[in-house]
């Protein structure tokens, strides 16, 4: 596609304020592909001056209308996934089968089901003597990250324009052609001038700009934890509402029942999809001491036909890579075992790091505590249940987590223990309506369902 020079702001393409560009690089060769303009606080107020304009008539636009204009966003989603596949592809670096079907389908299911939701939430309930009111909360900005461009982009989007709120919204600096394409499909959708504004800049300017305005009523975050807690003291000090995604660590448990070749197959896949740049990955696969050999042997077997540049994309930039490699090499200075890959780049061009599993992790190692971010699996023995509990649980975060066994109730079980916002037993689907986010140091608030429609949405009480 080709790169607006522009904002989009108050349903046009408009000049940006000041002469600053970003350039966008493909990580798998390391050319630049486009530049875009770097908004400034200028910019910024402009978005949301318009979004605060549009607010009123969309807030009283009835749900069913809502909910067709998200639905004709869906299908222009629809229409253009080709490009939006190829779009991802090029400034992310996944490969273009991941893009088609996750970073272009997904936002489809999500889009999807907001246009349902918006039809068939109830706006109103009752309770005893009072009449209770859901109101659109007002001026969402949301700020997004560049490891699922578009979903990030739709998980925020799509849930407040169905609760009647407009949006500015502030895309990661690496993947702002992806926005920019979402921006042309709001237009093309035919949804009103000022419901949804787009912004690109760096975080330290545009992001902190758009999250400090006064006139934003909810700010909504994911990315790191450090940036994300930062957002959160600006927005408490405004008293203005805020929903942090942040990251993870999550543990993939393995109870002596379950099928070991199936959980172990599953859980690199896991880790390996979208290059371990996945918030809610099973960076942490705990195996009982008596079937650790087995499932080490099972997973050099697995993380071999992971061929980088194959079915692994780059990581998506410079910094990215570098972090990742250090992150491999703490583990070995720590006293962990490769069992495959290592901290040297497959290939001299390309920000690609070697698909990494180790052994003999212990719980409290750097790579057992810490978000990583890349292809990294760090493999831990646990002694029995308890210890494999302490273990998942004994991170600052807890966003999600996978729990294996041959019978779903003992399964079941153990998930009920562990701190985290969600649990795949036995390797279950995706479920676009299930809340996500965080526990602990992972976040604060719900995306995707009805629970992260809201998120958007603010109570009044009428009493009778
Ligand atoms: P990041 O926090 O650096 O950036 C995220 C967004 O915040 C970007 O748009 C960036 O421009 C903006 N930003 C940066 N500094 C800012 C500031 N001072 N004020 C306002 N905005 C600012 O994170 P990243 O490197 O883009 O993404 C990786 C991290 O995101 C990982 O830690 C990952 O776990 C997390 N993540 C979490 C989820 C989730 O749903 N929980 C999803 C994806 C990514």
């Amino acid at each position: 596609m080709k790169a607006h020079d522009g904002m989009y702001i108050g349903g046009q393409w408009r000049p940006a304020a000041g002469p600053d560009t970003i350039a966008v690089v493909n990580p798998a060769d390391e050319q630049v592909i486009a530049h875009v303009p770097a908004g400034t606080a200028e910019d910024v107020d402009a978005a949301v001056r318009a979004a605060r304009e549009a607010f009123p008539a969309w807030a009283a636009t009835p749900p069913a209308e809502r909910a067709a204009g998200i639905a004709a966003l869906r299908d222009v989603l629809v229409a253009r996934k080709d490009e939006i596949a190829e779009t991802v592809t090029a400034e992310l670096g996944a490969p273009l089968a991941l893009s088609r079907t996750v970073h272009a389908g997904v936002p489809v299911l999500v889009a999807g089901s907001y246009a349902e939701l918006a039809a068939s939430y109830s706006f109103e309930e009752r309770i005893g003597n009072s009449t209770v009111l859901l109101e659109p909360v007002g001026v969402v900005g949301a700020i997004t990250p560049w490891n699922y461009p578009l979903h990030q982009v739709v998980a925020k989007v799509a849930p407040a324009l169905a609760a009647g709120c407009t949006v500015v919204l502030k895309p990661a600096e690496d993947t702002p052609l992806t926005a920019q394409l979402f921006a042309e499909a709001i237009h093309e959708a035919g949804l009103p001038a000022g419901v949804f504004n787009l912004v690109t800049g760096l975080g330290p300017v545009a992001g902190q700009a758009l999250a400090a305005h006064e006139d934003v009523d909810l700010v909504s975050f994911t990315g790191s934890t450090a940036v994300g807690r930062q957002i959160g003291a600006t927005a408490g000090a405004a008293v203005k509402r805020v929903a942090l995604e942040l990251g993870g660590k999550s543990a993939n448990v393995i109870l002596p029942s379950a099928d070991l070749a199936k959980a172990v197959s599953v859980g690199i896949a896991n880790v390996m999809s979208n290059s371990g740049q996945t918030c809610s990955a099973w960076t942490r696969m705990l195996v009982h001491k008596n079937q650790y050999d087995e499932a080490l042997a099972l997973a050099a077997a697995a993380v071999a036909k992971y061929v980088p540049g194959e079915r692994v994309g780059p990581l998506v930039n410079a910094k990215q890579q570098q972090r990742v490699r250090g992150y491999i090499e703490k583990g070995l200075a720590e006293g962990a075992r490769l069992v495959a890959g290592g901290p040297e780049a497959p290939y001299e061009t390309g920000y690609y790091v070697s698909p990494t599993v180790f052994a003999d992790v212990t719980w409290d190692m750097t790579i057992a505590q810490e978000e990583i971010f890349g292809p990294v699996l760090s493999i831990l023995k646990y002694e029995d249940e308890e210890d494999a509990l302490r273990i998942a649980n004994g991170t600052v975060y807890g966003l999600a987590g996978a729990v294996w066994a041959a019978d779903e109730a003992e399964a079941v079980a153990f998930a009920r223990r562990m701190d985290t916002g969600q649990v795949d037993i036995n390797g279950g689907r995706f479920n676009p309506l299930a809340p996500f986010g965080g526990y602990k140091q992972s976040g604060v608030g719900r995306e995707l369902g009805p629970h992260g429609l809201s998120e958007y949405l603010q109570t009044k009480s009428l009493q009778f």
